[in-house]
Order: structure tokens, then C-alpha cells, then sequence
């Protein structure tokens, strides 16, 4: 497992003006993940938290004519056709799972996880994540039920405008499709090789080197194992949860999603406290079973960098395929383990 986690270590050389122009070495450390090909560039010399909140006005200006508050979601959003979902739309708990109105794929849901139009992210509830995930969970069934031409789904989340969410409203995406997406494919595939190499589960082996190696270890709900990955997909980090021996919808019991949403909520709480109050979401799973891959969800905490509120997405991601990274995975995960 090892031999998979590649990191080096390069120094920028300057004079520094705010010390008589003396010399300075600055380490940026190079990591590669060769079991996912993601490369990251950690600079711990940049870290620094954010200070903004999300805006009171902002807040209170897009109440108006909100789609999914409960007064206007009735006749202000699509219904599916009967022959998806007879009922029109799906509803669990407070959650309502309705068409996306911009789809993206043949079977696209949004799921409105509940009626309250804004949610910081120290108040979401086990209650309502784990509602919106069951809703969406039942979508996902019936579009397996009804579209025989269906093999995997995802639940994805933008939350709120900084991390590309187009409505303040808190709401989930839910994705069914008959091909797995560009990185699904990719991990699906990795999975096989390393199964065929190794004669092991890539999933269960990461697992435990992480237990061990404890620096990068978070914790665990019934089963669901949560660490900071080594090489991460965003500015402050990437959080892995993997569904240990659980590999199709048919694992997601009522007990399993309680325990994600409990493990989904500390981390909320967490990322709040750290200030980073965006992020996105994508819990990945098929709808058969495969012995290779585990359902597995990552939870990339999203920012807009003071004092221009600029942007936590640059040319090194968009043209080079790198994310530079300003907190270490270790140190990010010692963070986190302080929230309860
Ligand atoms: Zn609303």
C-alpha cells in the first residue's frame, strides 16, 4: 500500500524583503496517489482559515421566489412521469425528491432535503441528512425498478454558491445512469487491477494501512470508516468515507445511511468550526453488486480565499490536472478529530 503513496519534497529559493532580504527556502510537497492518479501540491507556508461567513442579505434575498421553499415548491417545480415515479414526486420524512429542472443525464433527480430555506453547516441534523440520503436512495430504486437499462448512481451536493450550488435552499443531486461517470470508471477499473495484482480488496487494505499509520485516521459509524486522504482533491483537503464490504444499493439499509449521516454530520460540524462553509459532496455506488469496489462517498470542504474572496479553483487544477493544497491531509484530519 505503501509503494502507491508517492510524495517528494522541492524548494523555492527567495530573498525575503520583510527580513533584510535574507534567503529563504520554501518546501512544497509534490504527492501522488498512483491508485487514483491524483497529484496534489501541499503548501503548508499558505495556511491560513478563512474569516468569511455567508452573507445575512444573500441569505435573505434569495428567499424570494425560492423554488423549494414549501410554498412554492407544489407549483413552482417538475413532476416525473408516471411511468418513472406514478406519484410525480418522491417524499420521505421532509425531504422531496423532484425532477433537476437543468438535467444532466437521462435520470436526474434534485432532492430538497427539507423545508427550511438556509442551513449553516453546524446545523444540520442526523435527522434531515439522513432523510434526504433515504429519499434518494428510494429515487434511485425506482429508476432501477422502471429503467431496466440502469447500473450505477451517485448522490452528489453542492453546498451553497462557492462550491458551484445554484440555489441557496439546501438539495442534493441524485445521478442514475447506465455507464458509470469518467472517475467512477476509473476507480471501478483500479479496483479490478489491483484485485487481479494483489488477490485483495484495494479498499480494505487502505482501511487498515490508514488505522495503522492512525496520522490521517478519523473515525468510524457502524461500519463506515472516514480518513483524510493522502493525496486530496481540494485547497483544505478531501474526506473519504468507505462503506466497508458494501457494494451495491441493496447494502444501503435504513441503519447503514443513519450511520453515514451521523459520521456526515460531525464532519458538517467540523468544517464549520474551521470556517469553510461550501463544499461538495459525491457518495458513489452500483446497482449490482462488485466484490472489487466498496460504495464509498468524498467530501471536499469548498472556499473563497480572503481578502478578494478568491477563488479555492486555479490554472494548476484546470490546466494541469494538480490541486494545490494549503493545509497537510495529516493536519486536517487532527482538526477534524477535535469536533465531536
Ligand atoms: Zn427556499
Amino acid at each position: 500500500m505503501e509503494n502507491l503513496f508517492e510524495k517528494h519534497t522541492v524548494e523555492a529559493r527567495m530573498l525575503d524583503f520583510s527580513e533584510g532580504f535574507t534567503e529563504k527556502a520554501i518546501p512544497v510537497e509534490i504527492r501522488k496517489d498512483c491508485f487514483t492518479g491524483t497529484v496534489s501540491r501541499v503548501l503548508k507556508s499558505r495556511m491560513r482559515f478563512p474569516q468569511a461567513s455567508h452573507e445575512p442579505e444573500m441569505i435573505e434575498a434569495s428567499r424570494h421566489n425560492c423554488p423549494f421553499c414549501p410554498e412554492n415548491l407544489a407549483r413552482s417545480t417538475p413532476k416525473f412521469p408516471a411511468d418513472l415515479v406514478p406519484e410525480g414526486r418522491i417524499c420521505f420524512g421532509r425531504s422531496t425528491v423532484l425532477p433537476n429542472a437543468f438535467p444532466y443525464s437521462r435520470y436526474c433527480g434534485v432532492t430538497v432535503i427539507s423545508d427550511e430555506h438556509y442551513i449553516s453547516l453546524d446545523r444540520f441534523s442526523v435527522e434531515k441528512l439522513f432523510s434526504a440520503l433515504k429519499a434518494s436512495t428510494l429515487f434511485i430504486e425506482r429508476i432501477k425498478a422502471n429503467a431496466r437499462d440502469v447500473s450505477y448512481a451517485s448522490i452528489n451536493w453542492n453546498y451553497m454558491p462557492g462550491s458551484g450550488g445554484g440555489l441557496i435552499h439546501p438539495h442534493i443531486q441524485v445521478v442514475v445512469n447506465r455507464r458509470p461517470t469518467h472517475f467512477h470508471g476509473r476507480l471501478m477499473r483500479s479496483s479490478a487491477d489491483y484485485k487481479m495484482v494483489h488477490g485483495a480488496n484495494y479498499w480494505a487494505d487502505l482501511v487498515e494501512f490508514e488505522k495503522q499509520n492512525k496520522s490521517r485516521y478519523l473515525f468510524n459509524y457502524g461500519g463506515i470508516e472516514f480518513i483524510s486522504l493522502f493525496s486530496p482533491g481540494g485547497m483544505f483537503g478531501e474526506i473519504l468515507s468507505i462503506f466497508k464490504n458494501m457494494s451495491s444499493i441493496r447494502d444501503l439499509t435504513d441503519e447503514t445511511l443513519d450511520s453515514y449521516a451521523r459520521g456526515l454530520t460531525r464532519l458538517l460540524k467540523s468544517f464549520h468550526r474551521m470556517h469553510l462553509n461550501n463544499l461538495n459532496m459525491t457518495l458513489l455506488m452500483s446497482l449490482e453488486d462488485d466484490d472489487g469496489f466498496w460504495i464509498q462517498a468524498r467530501t471536499v470542504p469548498r472556499v473563497s480565499l480572503p481578502p478578494l474572496g478568491t477563488s479555492d479553483v486555479n490554472y494548476f487544477e484546470k490546466g494541469h490536472d494538480e490541486v494545490i493544497v494549503i493545509i497537510s491531509p495529516e493536519d486536517l484530519a487532527e482538526e477534524i478529530r477535535l469536533t465531536d
